[in-house]
């Protein structure tokens, strides 16, 4: 397989699949529908496949990237250079709320993510849904399934209730692997994120759902009584109306908030 595209050799370790079909770019491009005064800010540019996109429509383009030649590449772009501003960082460790403070604006953020740490990544991003506006990513189609999935599904697990209780989940586009190169061995998909502004459910306590979520979900097999057994008592379930010898992927999202819930008042 040639990894080599614009004379730039794709780095596995950062997840480098670079898009190659304009159609799929303009399309993502018009979900995104970029307009001057909004503060966007792209994760992972690469070469430039999005970016040169988004800046024929705008004046303004912030982009995070962690690999420093294509930072550099970008830097010297002669024709982007200058609506852009490099950020050549890590985006797990990037403050996306200082960026929107400084702006006095919440971000519009997009991205054809590095696959390897794009699950991590979306959890970093969900901790700074209230600056967020919305955001546009291209994913393996398999964890845009796992991100839409409720309840009774094969796919539903712990990154469907976190991405659900902060955002609204909305798929827009399916991608061939020859959209890309080098090509992914995966189908992939575009998926819109918006925060909600007036949340379905709220918990206490955000940490005390994920870790609740990553128990129950660990063993996905079991009874929800077994796989919470060190967290929570059969007397817990019963309280908020969890029938115990159900399993995970059986729960709503409004009854694990519940469960979170009592827990934590238990504990005050
Ligand atoms: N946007 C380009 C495109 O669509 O052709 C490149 C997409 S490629 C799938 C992912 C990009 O994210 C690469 O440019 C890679 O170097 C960058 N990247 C990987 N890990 C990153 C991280 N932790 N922070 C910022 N950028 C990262």
């Amino acid at each position: 397989m040639n990894k080599t595209h614009l004379g730039h050799t794709a780095r596995k370790r950062f997840g480098q699949n670079f898009l190659v079909d304009n159609n799929v770019i303009q399309n993502i491009v018009a979900a995104i529908h970029p307009q001057n005064g909004q503060v966007l800010v792209e994760i992972g540019p690469g070469l430039g496949a999005l970016t040169e996109a988004v800046v024929a429509r705008v004046d303004k383009l912030n982009v995070i990237e962690i690999d420093r030649d294509l930072a550099a590449r970008l830097a010297s772009h002669p024709f982007i250079r200058d609506k852009l501003t490099i950020y050549q960082e890590d985006a797990m460790k990037f403050d996306f709320t200082k960026l929107a403070v400084e702006h006095d604006t919440p971000l519009r953020v997009f991205g054809n993510l590095p696959y390897n740490i794009s699950t991590p990544l979306m959890f970093h991003l969900f901790t700074y849904t209230r600056t967020i506006e919305d955001m546009f990513f291209m994913l393996q189609k398999e964890v845009v399934e796992r991100l839409v999935a409720g309840p009774g599904s094969k796919t539903y697990g712990r990154l469907s209730i976190m991405a659900q209780y902060y955002c609204e989940v909305i798929p827009v586009l399916e991608v061939p692997p020859n959209a890309f190169k080098p090509a992914p061995k995966v189908d992939s998909a575009v998926v819109k994120l918006v925060p909600h502004k007036n949340p379905p459910h709220l918990v206490d306590d955000i940490k005390l759902l994920s870790r609740v979520t990553a128990a129950a979900f660990a063993q996905r097999r079991k009874t929800l009584r077994n796989s919470l057994s060190e967290m929570a008592s059969l007397e817990d379930l019963n309280k908020v109306g969890i029938d115990e010898k159900l399993r995970a992927e059986n729960i709503t999202i409004k009854q694990y908030c519940d469960l979170v819930n009592h827990l934590s008042q238990k504990c005050t």
